[in-house]
């Protein structure tokens, strides 16, 4: 994959972050309407962190670009190894991400019409869930040493698994609210 092939990949994927922003616009006054605005705000806040992430990553290509241009080794260097950071296969794993998340929105949406449906009374959030509770954090891979990747969690309240990297402060799922003290680090 070429610098302007990896170029037109992120701006797909920040399209793609733009239209879940577009998607969640329009069921904001339904969330707020049956106090889901905690978890309408988490949702938001990762879908701007994506743009913000495809932002980055563009400029550095475009950057790459730039320096090979101009040819200075010694300038080149920083931005070749960010260049392999930026990999297909993170490229593709960051869409695959972004695709899950549209799909959990898709999700999140039907739930607030069930919600919307039956009040508020049961739903997540009026039964102790509002509570912030820690994740339950696992892993299935091991590094050199032989010790754990700790880069997955299960919800605690529905037992949902999510990676690690989404740091959800409301379980998509079922309204979990989340604790992350002490956890920030993974
Ligand atoms: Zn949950």
């Amino acid at each position: 994959m070429t610098e302007s092939e990896a170029i037109v990949f992120i701006k797909n994927a920040n399209e793609l972050s733009k239209k879940a922003i577009h998607d969640l616009g329009q069921i904001k006054n339904k969330a707020e309407r049956i106090e889901k605005i905690g978890e309408y705000y988490s949702n938001l806040e990762n879908c701007y962190k994506e743009i913000e992430s495809c932002e980055i990553a563009i400029k550095a290509l475009e950057e790459i670009q730039q320096y090979r241009a101009i040819g200075t080794v010694e300038e080149i260097e920083p931005y070749v190894r960010l260049g392999e950071k930026l990999n297909l296969c993170d490229l593709i794993r960051e869409n695959a991400k972004l695709v899950k998340k549209i799909q959990h929105l898709e999700v999140y949406e039907k739930q607030l019409k069930e919600y919307e449906a039956i009040g508020t009374v049961g739903m997540p959030g009026s039964n102790g869930k509002a509570k912030p509770q820690p994740p339950d954090i696992w892993g299935d891979g091991y590094d050199k040493e032989g010790n754990i990747i700790y880069d997955m969690y299960n919800c605690p309240g529905c037992g949902q698994s999510y990676e690690i990297d989404d740091k959800y402060k409301y379980c998509p799922e079922c309204g979990q609210a989340l604790n992350w003290r002490g956890f920030e680090n993974l």
